[in-house]
This record gives C-alpha cells, sequence and structure tokens, in this order.
C-alpha cells in the first residue's frame, strides 16, 4: 500500500492500482464495503455551546440579576414567598428563553440540510450525482469550475484546472493543476496532481480519483475551523438589544431615584419603598422581547423555506423585507430552462424544426421558399451533438436532460434528424475539450474523425463563434438573421468547425482562428407563467426587477416584454457598459430593465450603481465569477439547481427551484416577519409601560399600590410566552405587497409606534386604575381591588392584541374576531391561568387574591372592549391621516 503522503509523487495508473478501482468509477458493491471500512465522507461536527452553558447564559442578564437580588432581599427580609414567586418567576423565563432560543438554532441549521453538497462521480461507468458523505476512496469524482472539492482527490485527467486553495495553504492566488505526478515530499502548496477537499475550483475541469475522505483529508487534519454555527444577530436583534439595555440601565436609575423619593419625601417603609421599585422595575423592563424578536425571525426562516428559499445568514431576512431592486438572471429563473431548437440556418438556408420537449419526436423542415434541394444540415446538426456534455434520459416516456438544457435539445434535434448519438459520438471520439465559460461565452471541442484527421467543434454566443471564424464567414449577413431571430424571443447559438493539424491531442483558445462557420440555431424557452405573475406583483409592490442576462439584447428584450418587466424595458449592453465610468453608469441605471450580454463583472458594477441610489438589492447568480457580485448585493441569491457552491457560499439565500417567484415569496415573507416584529414591539411595550405607570403615580401620588411585585411578574410570565409569541406566528395581512419597500435605515421605532405606546399605556394605566379605585369605593378591600387590576391589565392586553394584528387595516372584522389557532389557543391557556390566578386556593395564597364576582368580571371586559373600540377609532384616523399624506406626496413629485 502506497503511503498516504505520496499520493502526488505517483502516476496515476499507480494509484488507480493502489486503491484498486478503475477510470469507469467503483461497483455499488465496491462503494458498500469501502464505506463500511472508511466511514462517511464527513468531518465531525464543531462543539456547539453545551446546553447546560446556554441555559445559563439566559441568566446573563441586568435584569435577572437584579431580581435575583430582590429574591435575598425579600428572603431576609422574611418575605419568604414574594422570594419563591420571584425565583421562580425568573427559572420559567430562563427555561422559555432557552427553549426558544433553541427552536430557532434549529430552524437555521435545518436549513444546511436542504443544501448539503453533492458530488458527480463515475459509478458502475455512469455519472451521477451522490452525497458528497457518500465517497470512498477509489471513487472517481468529477469537478468544475464553481465546485467545492469533495474529498482529496489524485487527478486523472485535468484541463485548464486551477483551484483556490487558501483554505489550506492561506494562498489566494489559485494554483494550476495538472495530471503529472510532483516530486515525492512537496510541500502540499506544490501538489499539483492533487486537488485537496475543501478547496475551490476556480477554473477549468478535472476528473480525480479519491484518495482520501472524512477526517483523513488534509482538511480533515487541521481541525476546529471547521462548520460555522449559525449566528443569531442580526442589525434589528442588536438595535433592540441594545435598546433593552439602555432601557433597563435608564429604569435602574430611575427606580434608585423614585425609591430615595418613596422613603424619604413621601416616609414609606424601606422595605415597602424597595418593593414598590421593584414592582416598577419589572413592570417596565421589556425582558421577553429580544427572545420573542428571535423566534419571529426563526419562523421567518422556515415560512422562506417552505417556498423554497433557503436562508444562509439570518440578517436576510430583514433585507428581504426591505429589497426596493431585484436583479435576476433571465434562463431558468425567468424562463422555465426547458429548451428546444425550433430554427436551423445556414446562411442561404433557414429550417424549422417540430416537436417540443427533449422526446426524439419532430422533423426538420425546409422553411417555404428555400430552394428544393435543401437537404437537413448535417454537419451543424452533428457539430451541436458533439460539442456537447449532456445526456438525454428517458423515464416512463417522459423525456429529461442530465446537464444542459441547451446541450440537451441539440441532442434531442440529433436524434429528430435521425443521428444516432452514442455512435456518433464512439464514431468522432473527443480528445480535449475548452469548456463553456460566461466569460467567454463559447464551448470547443476536439475530435478525431471516422477518417482519423483531427477536427476541433465549437458553439456559442454567434458573435463569440463570428469572432473565431474566417473570412469567407462575412460572406452572409450573420448579424441580420441573428437579430431578426433573437427579437421573437429566441435564444441562439452560432456553430463553426475547423480543421486541425494532424496529431493534435489538446486545443486552446488561440488554436480556433479561422473556423468556418456552419450555421446558427434558434431555442425556444418559453417564460415561467408564476415569473409573470411575481413581477406583476413586484410592480405593485414598489420593487423594481432587472434581468441581467449573458443572452443576446433582443433575446433578452423580448422575454422581457413577454413577462412585462416593465411599461418599455430599455436595454444596455455590456459592450456600452464596458464604455461607461461608474457615474454614468449610476445615472443611467434607474431606467434600465435589461442587461444584455453581461458579464459577471458588469453585475457588481451594476449592484454598486443600484446601492449608491440608496437601494437594497436583491441579485441572482449561479457561477463561480459571480460570487463577487453576490457578496456585494444586500440579498446575494444562489440557484439551488444550476448554481455553483462557490455561488451558494457567496449568498444569503438559496433558490431551491431557481424560481424568480420563489425570491418574491421570500420578500413578501421578510415584509410580513418586519410587520410581525413591529406588532410585537406595539404591543409589549405598552403593557410594561401602563404597569409603570400605574406604580410610579402610586409612589409620586402616596397611595397604596394597585399591583404588588409578585402579581407584576405574574402578568408579564402569563402573557409574554402566550399572547406575545402568538404575533410572530402572524400570517401576512392582505395588502403587504401593494405598498412601497421601507427606506433602507427607517428606525423600527417610528413616530407613529411611539405615539402608540404612550397612549396604549396611558389607557392600560387609566383602565387598572379605575377598576382599582371603583371597587374600593364600593367597599370591596385593597386584594380584591387588586385582583381586579391585575385581571383588567390581562383583559386589556387581550383586547390589543386583537387590535395590533392589523396595523394597516381595521380589526373589527369576521377574520379578525376569528384570529388564527395560535391566537386561539394563547387565548386559551391565558384565561385558564387567570380563572386559577383568580380562584385557585393556593395561587391565592401565593398572590394574595381574593375570588371576583360575574358582575366585576362582566365589568372588566367591558371596559375591555371600550379600549378596543377607541383604539380601533384611533387606528383609522391616523390611516386616514396618512393616505392624505402619501396622496399629496404623489400628487407633488
Ligand atoms: P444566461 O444569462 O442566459 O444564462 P449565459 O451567460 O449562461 O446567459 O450564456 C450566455 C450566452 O452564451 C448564451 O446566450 C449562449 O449564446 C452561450 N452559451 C450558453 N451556454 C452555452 C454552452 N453550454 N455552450 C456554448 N455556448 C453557450
Ligand atoms: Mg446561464
Amino acid at each position: 500500500m502506497v503511503r498516504q503522503a505520496l499520493w502526488h509523487a505517483r502516476t496515476a495508473e499507480e494509484v488507480i492500482e493502489t486503491l484498486d478501482a478503475d477510470r469507469a468509477g467503483l461497483t455499488s458493491e465496491a462503494v458498500k464495503t469501502r464505506l463500511d471500512i472508511h466511514g462517511p465522507n464527513t468531518l465531525p461536527e464543531a462543539k456547539s455551546v453545551s446546553p447546560l452553558l446556554r441555559f445559563l447564559s439566559q441568566f446573563n442578564n441586568p435584569l435577572i440579576y437584579f431580581l435575583l437580588a430582590a429574591a435575598l432581599a425579600a428572603f431576609l427580609l422574611d418575605h419568604a414567598i414574594d422570594a419563591a414567586v420571584i425565583l421562580l418567576v425568573v427559572l420559567v423565563n430562563a427555561t422559555v428563553g432557552f427553549v426558544q432560543e433553541g427552536r430557532a438554532e434549529q430552524a437555521l441549521s435545518g436549513m444546511r440540510g436542504l443544501i448539503s453538497p453533492h458530488a458527480k462521480v463515475l459509478r458502475e461507468g455512469e455519472k451521477r450525482e451522490v452525497d458528497v458523505a457518500e465517497l470512498v476512496p477509489g471513487d472517481v469524482v468529477v469537478i468544475e469550475a464553481g465546485d467545492r472539492v469533495p474529498a482529496d482527490l489524485r487527478l486523472l485527467r485535468a484541463r485548464s484546472l486551477a483551484i483556490e486553495e487558501a483554505a489550506l495553504t492561506g494562498e489566494s492566488v489559485a494554483a494550476e493543476k495538472g495530471e503529472e505526478p510532483v516530486v515525492e515530499g512537496a510541500s502540499l502548496g506544490d501538489r499539483t496532481s492533487m486537488a485537496f477537499s475543501g478547496t475551490l475550483v476556480a477554473r477549468g475541469q478535472a476528473t480525480g480519483m479519491v484518495v482520501a475522505t472524512g477526517s483523513n483529508t488534509e482538511i480533515g487534519k487541521i481541525s476546529g475551523m471547521l462548520q460555522q454555527v449559525p449566528t443569531l444577530v442580526t442589525p434589528l436583534l442588536r438595535q433592540i438589544n441594545s435598546f433593552a439595555r439602555l432601557l433597563t440601565l435608564v429604569i435602574l436609575v430611575f427606580g434608585a431615584a423614585l425609591f430615595a423619593f418613596a422613603v424619604l419625601v413621601r416616609g414609606f417603609e424601606w422595605v415597602d419603598a424597595l418593593i414598590a421599585v421593584v414592582a416598577v422595575a419589572v413592570g417596565a423592563i421589556p425582558e421577553g422581547l429580544p427572545a420573542v424578536i428571535t423566534i419571529t425571525l426563526a419562523i421567518g426562516v422556515q415560512r422562506m423555506a417552505a417556498r423554497r428559499a433557503v436562508i444562509r445568514k439570518l440578517p436576510a431576512v430583514e433585507s428581504l423585507g426591505a429589497t426596493s431592486v431585484i436583479c435576476t438572471d433571465k434562463t431558468g429563473t425567468l424562463t422555465r430552462n426547458e429548451m428546444t431548437v425550433a430554427r436551423l440556418l445556414t446562411g442561404d438556408r433557414e429550417y424549422t424544426v417540430s416537436g417540443i420537449g427533449y422526446a426524439p419526436e419532430g422533423e426538420v423542415t425546409p422553411v417555404e421558399g428555400s430552394p428544393d434541394d435543401a437537404e437537413t444540415p448535417r454537419d451543424l446538426i452533428r457539430c451541436g451533438a458533439l460539442c456537447n456534455d449532456a445526456r438525454l434520459v428517458e423515464d416512463g416516456g417522459q423525456w429529461g436532460v442530465a446537464g444542459d438544457p441547451m446541450e440537451g435539445a441539440l441532442l434531442a434535434l440529433a436524434a429528430k434528424a435521425g443521428l444516432e448519438t452514442e455512435g456518433l459520438q464512439r464514431d468522432w471520439q473527443r480528445l480535449d475539450e475548452i469548456p463553456f465559460d460566461a466569460s467567454y461565452r463559447y464551448m470547443a471541442t476536439l475530435h478525431r474523425t471516422p477518417g482519423g484527421d483531427r477536427v476541433a467543434f465549437i458553439k456559442g454566443a454567434p458573435e463569440a463563434v463570428l469572432a473565431l471564424c474566417g473570412d469567407e464567414a462575412r460572406a452572409v449577413d450573420w448579424q441580420a438573421l441573428v437579430e431578426r431571430s433573437a427579437s421573437d424571443g429566441e435564444r441562439l447559438l452560432g456553430f463553426a468547425m475547423l480543421p486541425v493539424g494532424e496529431g493534435a491531442e489538446h486545443i486552446g483558445h488561440g488554436d480556433l482562428a479561422g473556423a468556418q462557420m456552419l450555421g446558427l440555431m434558434g431555442f425556444i424557452d418559453p417564460p415561467r407563467e408564476e415569473a409573470k405573475r411575481a413581477i406583476a406583483e413586484c410592480r405593485s409592490a414598489g420593487i423594481a426587477v432587472k434581468m441581467i442576462t449573458g443572452d443576446h439584447a433582443a433575446t433578452a428584450g423580448a422575454i422581457a416584454r413577454q413577462l412585462e418587466l416593465a411599461d418599455d424595458p430599455q436595454a444596455l449592453t455590456g459592450a456600452q457598459i464596458e464604455a461607461m465610468d461608474d457615474d454614468e453608469l449610476s445615472r443611467c441605471v434607474p431606467e434600465v430593465a435589461v442587461f444584455a450580454r453581461a458579464s459577471p463583472e458588469h453585475k457588481l458594477r451594476i449592484v454598486r450603481a443600484l446601492q449608491a441610489h440608496g437601494h437594497i438589492v436583491a441579485m441572482t447568480g449561479d457561477g463561480v465569477n459571480d460570487a463577487p457580485s453576490l457578496k456585494q448585493a444586500d440579498v446575494g441569491t444562489a440557484m439551488g439547481v444550476t448554481g455553483t457552491e462557490a455561488a451558494r457560499e457567496a449568498s444569503e439565500m438559496v433558490l431551491l427551484d431557481d424560481n424568480f417567484a420563489s425570491i418574491v415569496a421570500a420578500v413578501r415573507e421578510g415584509r410580513t416577519v418586519h410587520d410581525n416584529i413591529r406588532k410585537v414591539i406595539a404591543w409589549t411595550l405598552p403593557t410594561n409601560g401602563g404597569e409603570a405607570i400605574v406604580v410610579i403615580l402610586a409612589i409620586l401620588a402616596g397611595f397604596t399600590l394597585p399591583l404588588t411585585a409578585t402579581q407584576i411578574l405574574w402578568i408579564n410570565l402569563v402573557t409574554a410566552s402566550t399572547l406575545g409569541l402568538v404575533l410572530a406566528f402572524e400570517p401576512s395581512e392582505p395588502g403587504v405587497m401593494d405598498r412601497p419597500p421601507r427606506q433602507r435605515d427607517a428606525s423600527l421605532l417610528t413616530g407613529l409606534l411611539l405615539w402608540r405606546i404612550v397612549l396604549v399605556s396611558t389607557l392600560f394605566a387609566a383602565a387598572v386604575l379605575l377598576v382599582f379605585f371603583g371597587v374600593q369605593a364600593q367597599g370591596s378591600s385593597v386584594e380584591t381591588a387588586r385582583t381586579m387590576a391585575v385581571n383588567m391589565l390581562v383583559v386589556a392586553e387581550i383586547f390589543y392584541l386583537f387590535n395590533v394584528r392589523f396595523l394597516h387595516m381595521r380589526s373589527a372584522t369576521l377574520k379578525g374576531a376569528l384570529g388564527t389557532k395560535p391566537v386561539l389557543i394563547a387565548l386559551a391557556v391565558v384565561v385558564a391561568a387567570q380563572l386559577a390566578f383568580t380562584y385557585l386556593p393556593f395561587l391565592q395564597r401565593v398572590f394574595d387574591t381574593r375570588p371576583l364576582s360575574l358582575a366585576q368580571g362582566a365589568a372588566i371586559i367591558g371596559l375591555g372592549a371600550g379600549l378596543f373600540l377607541i383604539l380601533e377609532v384611533e387606528k383609522s384616523i391616523v390611516r386616514r391621516l396618512q393616505r392624505g399624506q402619501s396622496d399629496r406626496s404623489t400628487t407633488r413629485s
């Protein structure tokens, strides 16, 4: 057995022999036994924070310190019950926080499973896609630009391969690789015959044999730096956290002042004063808020995943809600990527092709007016079938394609023309190739003809192919033919061939000059119906959609019109972008809807230009060269099906179905998440505000506390983990996609939200004081009055919940009244808890409560309903004012 470190110094044949493998791949049985021996090709999971530590971290919060201190004080002062209640609340709070955080983390790491990487391998002579974890030593793996190398490979065959190995060697320049062995003991960076697991293919294509998997790989030996744990921090959460911290601080300082005032001015016993101040602090601090907001974000992530959009980075959920421009690819995203060759042009002849899809059914017919002797253009069709990496697959009469759909269409065309592809590929053996790349837009292959000569076949964007062709190509006005077909929305490909010198084994870009143009083909790729609907939705939501494509301007423009991308879609080509400086580009970019023949570098400039206008930009991409623009965009969006690993890793979001409509669905969910966070805040803060006002008033005016500290803790505990959490599950309000996107730096605490917090806090406090003094005036005890006060506050919160569920419309509707399942469950829990609080002897003892009469209960509910009505009226007035404002601003502009 060859020592592992020596793979790089052995010839490919020696490696194959040592591993008892074959260039055509392993058999299924061999894979199975090897998997048993070597284990799965995975690295041990990064150690996540232990549950105990995570639980303890819930206590690491100034409010909790404060509460624990208060509990200790209460205990020392013989208020054992109060001490126990405070401890219990702290414990329950920590548990709820722990569970919620765990769920949020789980939701996020679950996303990783949805986009687990695959590898292309040869097994039993066939090309297959398998989970990277299933690779074993001896497997033959195919890698190409944009792939992450799935295991340590000894290269068997490499074509212009360059690999970026920074993860391993720290070297940022991509290393050129080849199949030749290198000297024994060469350093990692010099082992050019190897491709190492975890490194990124920057260019080219290769086949390699797996020599090490899992923790036996070079990267596996460097432990520690692997597998990031998903982060739970977003700009918004940071904003909330620092807000909560500031609030806590202010309240503590204010509490100290209040304590001094109570003791010195009001002559409170210091124990009573302390308990009162604890009540204010406990009431005023929104301790549950950050956890509920994390949950809201996590639910957003799950809903987006259900709509086929997988979030890789949590902040993207927020950016999505504010997205104002979506830049999207055309092929496969706006169109179906189901290609059919519809037209052949050979200069003087034109043919149409019948039959849709990849089935070998259809005919090639000369169009009317062609010369009678027009024969099927076999050279052209053969070129398409040979300069081709796809394969057609039949599954129960359904024909599909493995590989590039356009290449699949070329194989279907060959079948329609009666050419047998497999035989063709055998007789015209392929010796070498130049893989397609979006930066030069063609592909070429070198073949040995059945007669033993050498010939190169080229296919690609017509301009790119024509540029390689000799003078006789100019005899035909190809450009005019291109324009004519493209303006119907057809995607065009040019084909050429070139006899090359005897004995040539390799081709490079420089060898292709003087090729001979064979003709053009026009492909139809129908637009997606759902993309058209999604674009209409974007337009009503004030989101601009820009198509950025490598395709011809006329083709792109025609598709843009079919999809109604803009009223009159303006197009700009890559060449025009090239001629502009950044300022000029920035000036014209808002008006342009279609960027054609654009390359990945142009995408980066386009994103920057849009961002210079203050836009929040979502940008799609699939290739390795798209990584910079995906990183630059606010929501880089990679294709899950056709995208490369490089694009996925640079992006914030991955589309499982490559579908434009999924981006828009994610934007809608992003807006919903933002709405729900505002609802959570709008609901939580007034509760705290109302409680604080009541207690502060009592201290300042010197009357008995209407709520005790433990009662306030009870209210917060019961309502925050039920009613507050419900808002995280709220579905989208109708009309979320009818308003313009929110401003990039709009603060969460808008003037309107602040106003509502003040108003509702005041109303809550008023209602509580009303019942508190009302029942005492009727001769009830302070304990009964407090029981009324607590129930009043909870009922007010319930009614307010129904109001806040719709920020943008009336809540007093049948739909609003019925609520959703989570709303009803939370409601039932809260009602049960309040009944227990009021009537259960045990709880009566703990909280010092008294049973209430039916009339008292009815009075509370009546007051709650009154509160609801006042708030509904306020909402409709505010809405009318806002509408007036926006009408005025639109007429002005
Ligand atoms: P798109 O934005 O439509 O996906 P691409 O950058 O993939 O555009 O392709 C740009 C152009 O390159 C296409 O219009 C086509 O002419 C050519 N092209 C695309 N794929 C291939 C391929 N596999 N082989 C040769 N040429 C191709
Ligand atoms: Mg493409």
